[in-house]
């Protein structure tokens, strides 16, 4: 049997091979169709019952199995998984696409809205309808059929588009080495890096040190390499990924090959053209009817007034770096490949400690256990690892189920930490299974477990004299693990009973960082921290003194750094409302221009960062880039509850209670203000945020 065919349990992914796909999206594509058929001719009026339910069932079969396929070509990218992923993409986009055009199910819908029964449907269910009717309005449903055929026509092509972006950024990375084969090249460097290297440099059967663009190999050099030339040569190759420019090192005849340029001009000109179809000005206005903002003005105004505030400290973040670098390190002109060594080295100036003493203190296997027992503290929830009986795609995996105190399954989760060939970068969670609570009447009846990947790009463990070390990870990589493992709990703990809404389902995009960007904040407290630091070697935990200094350190360039994100956000807002893809001006301009407004950091001319900001062109963040900014709104204020009801202790269970029950739990079934305003008794402000990141007089 096709192991992508078998829903009885958890995914089979030692299982699944490539030549599985194929045939699995067929015969469901082919088996939803029918259902719908079914649906279509339907005579009676349609019910919950009769009409959502099995549409909900056939949806769920479908997007399971290509999610377990898309999760493996995310995860463990192959030559033969990327090409059937590729083939069967177009035909499930075009299934959902057609099946958001339905103009007979957007009718039945309407007449259940309208029906007796909506009344009665209880309110998670009444905005399951709402989303839908709202969905096929979006999907081009009303449209007059010439209008369909190429509304149709444009999602495929851009989902297309979006998919060979991501190729493209990924093969430009993984197409560049540098070997380094004179060990004085590399003073600065920590050790771990170097291990790294070298062992990459052996795999290949050759001498000396190899480095990649992959983060862990990467960013070391960025922040440690003394030789400039060294930072320079990696800098040039990371920044014009998937560009036309050849940069050094780039392996042979690669350079251009994985140019997203053209991609880009026709993905912004697509979306326009169907944002015009839908009868909306311009694709951000799409993209908003979704979200909590509700037009592009707001948004641009919000972004711009987060600039003002915190413009005055980015420029006192860059005064005090282009001194040091001047008077401590003889940079008299800081280049971009400059940046984070001098941030580094002034980091460590000014708090005495450095990120590599920190990350002595924080291995894999006092982390995991920290972490996890501060969310049972929160929470009351306790997690356990299975390692037996689980199908993993690849052995340094992990799996774990989450339960209540009497030992109710609540939800389970994969945890995928490290960095690898043919793996995704960055981090983030994506749901497997959803939350259902079936029908008792039906065959499976009862309690869905929902089940999440959670994905990070960390240093994997490495031998020293033959011993295998834990993992270390840096503060930073801890706090990408919280955030994740924060998308990770608003997906699992959600107690609605229907998919659409379930977990993170249905939740206004610029709301789901809330959850996740909350977490980061425990990252913060000292009996957190002491919880779940203990030295690799003395096994001690981190002292106070050490831990005094990185708070200290906490907002070291908040400024420079909000306005980055605020940069990146204002770029993706105008791409989608003003800016005319077929004009004279180009997207590299706009970038340009929007930097010469708000940015005290100018990159070099060369930089190419539009063709690799994957958010927005690979995926899906477009006119959505904003959210991270919007939802740490959210996120600071609500945490800033469990500080006034601290105590002196923010890990405070009552507090997490009202979080879990008004917040996680509720999933997308009301919309996210009125969830934050049941959290915290009024709408948001933005104060907490700019204490947090040490931007108030
Ligand atoms: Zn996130």
């Amino acid at each position: 049997m096709n192991p992508l065919l078998d829903f009885s349990g958890l995914p089979r992914f030692t299982d699944i091979r490539p030549e599985h796909v194929t045939p699995a999206v067929n015969q469901l594509l082919v088996e939803n169709r029918a259902v719908l058929e079914g649906i279509r001719s339907e005579l009676a009026a349609p019910t919950w019952e009769n009409f959502v339910e099995p549409l909900e069932d056939a949806n769920e079969r479908l997007s399971r199995a290509w999610g377990q396929a898309s999760h493996l070509n995310a995860v463990a990218n192959s030559p033969e998984l990327r090409n059937v992923y590729n083939a069967n993409l177009p035909l499930v986009t075009q299934y959902y696409a057609e099946l958001g055009q339905d103009q007979i199910l957007f009718e039945k819908f309407t007449s259940l809205k309208h029906s007796d029964q909506y009344e009665n449907l209880g309110r998670a269910r009444k905005k399951i309808v709402e989303n839908a009717l709202r969905d096929f309005r979006l999907g081009g449903a009303h449209l007059p059929p010439a209008e369909k055929e190429r509304f149709l026509q444009i999602q495929e092509e851009l989902s297309a588009l979006s998919s060979t972006f991501n190729d493209n950024l990924l093969d430009a990375t993984n197409n560049f080495a540098l070997h380094v084969r004179n060990a004085e090249e590399l003073t600065g460097i920590p050790e771990d890096a170097l291990q790294m290297a070298q062992a990459s440099a052996e795999q290949e059967g050759v001498t000396g040190w190899k480095f990649s663009l992959h983060a862990p190999s990467y960013l070391p050099v960025m922040q440690y390499a003394d030789s400039r030339a060294l930072r320079e040569k990696l800098y040039r190759a990371y920044s014009t990924r998937a560009s036309e420019t050849e940069a050094p090192g780039v392996l042979a005849d690669t350079a251009g090959k994985y140019d997203n340029t053209p991609l880009i001009r026709r993905i912004l000109e697509l979306r326009k053209e169907e944002a015009r179809i839908l009868g909306f000005d311009c694709y951000a206005e799409v993209s908003l009817v979704s979200k909590m903002a509700s037009t592009p003005q707001q948004v641009l105004d919000f972004l711009n007034e987060l600039a003002a505030r915190a413009r005055p400290y980015a420029e006192r973040d860059l005064a005090e770096l282009r001194e040091f670098a001047a008077t401590r390190l003889g940079l008299e002109d800081m280049e971009a490949w400059d940046v984070a060594y001098v941030s580094e080295k002034l980091r460590i100036d000014r708090y005495a400690f450095s990120d590599q003493e920190v990350k002595q203190y924080l291995p894999e296997n006092s982390v995991l256990p920290g972490m996890f027992k501060l969310v049972q503290d929160l929470y009351g929830i306790i997690i356990n690892p299975i390692n037996e009986g689980i199908q993993l795609w690849h052995p340094d995996v992990k799996f774990f189920s989450i339960n209540d105190k009497e030992g109710k399954l609540i939800g389970n989760f994969y945890l995928d930490l490290y960095a690898r060939p043919g793996k995704r970068g960055g981090g983030w969670m994506d749901d497997a299974v959803s939350r259902r609570v079936r029908d008792p009447r039906s065959a499976a009846a009862g309690i869905q477990a929902p089940l999440a990947y959670l994905n990070c790009n960390f240093s994997a463990p490495i031998r020293v004299d033959g011993e295998r070390r834990p993992a270390l990870f840096t503060h930073d990589e801890v706090i990408t693990l919280f955030h994740e493992f924060g998308h990770g709990l608003h997906h699992l703990l959600t107690q609605v009973e229907d998919l659409g809404i379930s977990g993170i389902h249905g939740v206004e995009w610029d709301a789901v960082e809330l959850p996740s960007q909350f977490m980061e904040n425990f990252c913060w407290e000292w009996e957190v921290m002491r919880n779940m630091t203990k030295h690799v070697d003395t096994r001690e935990p981190v002292a106070r003194t050490l831990f005094d200094k990185m708070l200290a350190a906490k907002n070291f360039q908040a400024g420079m750094q909000t306005l980055r994100q605020i940069e990146f956000s204002l770029f993706d807002m105008h791409l989608h409302s003003d800016f005319d893809p077929n004009g004279e001006k180009t997207v590299q301009q706009l970038l340009d221009e929007i930097r010469r407004q708000v940015a005290v950091i100018i990159p070099p001319e060369f930089n190419r960062f539009p063709n690799s900001f994957s958010h927005i062109f690979g995926g899906g963040y477009a006119a959505g880039y904003y959210s991270y900014k919007w939802a740490e709104v959210l996120s600071a204020d609500a945490y800033s509850l469990f500080e006034e009801s601290s105590a002196g202790n923010v890990v405070n269970p009552e507090t997490g209670a009202l979080f879990w029950n008004e917040i996680l739990a509720v999933g997308g079934s009301r919309p996210a203000l009125e969830s934050f305003i049941a959290f915290r008794g009024r709408e948001p402000k933005i104060d907490a945020l700019l204490r947090h990141s040490g931007m108030t007089a």
